[in-house]
């Protein structure tokens, strides 16, 4: 399949940078998307109004209306409501990435970046967002060497079984069917422990830490696939040189 057609969603992109913006145009339109560009958060509330994109990108600094504050308004009500957002952040500023993360973004980008990284996160996100729920139950996911099969609830590298426990083997779910996707530690511990908003407020993250330890050890070198995100959670993010 060529990349065009992999391609093909809708991105609206947030940015008051008119530089910053056409060179993301430029590049998303040139693997297939279709561009809208709002130069305000006030703007870019409406554009989603009239139409829900596939994804947007949202920086956070916005004259008037913040990036943040364009999140929290997306994410409170509305037919946009659970529309993919990737925020742009200054580099300096660990705090917006954190906020972004906790106020519903998917992902987030630090300036500078390049078109290269622009295009895996978004096309990571969008994967991600068109794939079945967790609960789907049939597909086999798969990362080089490794496989996890959910129906039948086995998983293998090279060809060897992997002796899991459960909760590894929803953790390691979570984790193949969101590749490249930053997932904070109570997202994890919602989708492999399988509790709800309300029960995972009472659960300890480092629960996740602990668990996530043991399964990269489980994995070997593999085990290396699995990035921590200082301060939030972790990213799987498979090399496609090793194992
Ligand atoms: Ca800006």
């Amino acid at each position: 399949m060529s990349s065009e057609a992999q391609g093909g969603g809708r991105v609206l992109v947030i940015e008051d940078e008119p530089d910053i913006a056409a060179l993301i145009a430029y590049h998303l339109t040139r693997r297939g998307y279709r561009v809208e560009t709002a130069s305000t958060g006030r703007e870019g509330i409406a554009a989603l109004a009239r139409e829900v994109a596939d994804l947007v990108v949202l920086d956070v600094m916005l004259p008037g209306i913040s990036g943040l504050d364009v999140l929290r308004s997306v994410r409170s009500e509305g037919p946009a409501r659970d529309v993919p957002v990737l925020v742009l952040t200054a580099r300096r500023s660990q705090d917006d990435r954190i906020l972004g993360l906790e106020l519903g973004a998917d992902d987030y980008l630090t300036k500078p970046f390049s078109p290269k990284e622009l295009l895996l996160r978004v096309e990571a996100i969008l994967r991600r967002s068109r794939q079945a729920p967790l609960e789907s139950g049939t597909q086999v996911l798969r990362a080089g060497t490794l496989y996890l099969n959910a129906a039948a609830s086995t998983a293998s590298l090279d060809g060897e079984p992997l002796n899991l426990t459960p909760t590894e083997f929803r953790l390691l779910q979570a984790f193949l069917e969101r590749p490249g996707s930053t997932q904070s530690r109570r997202r994890l511990l919602e989708d492999a422990w399988n509790v709800d908003r309300s029960v995972s407020g009472r659960l300890h993250t480092r629960t996740v830490d602990m668990h996530v330890r043991r399964l990269r050890a489980k994995l070997g070198e593999a085990g290396n696939w699995i990035e921590t995100v200082r301060g939030f959670g972790y990213r799987f993010q498979p090399s496609p040189d090793d194992p």
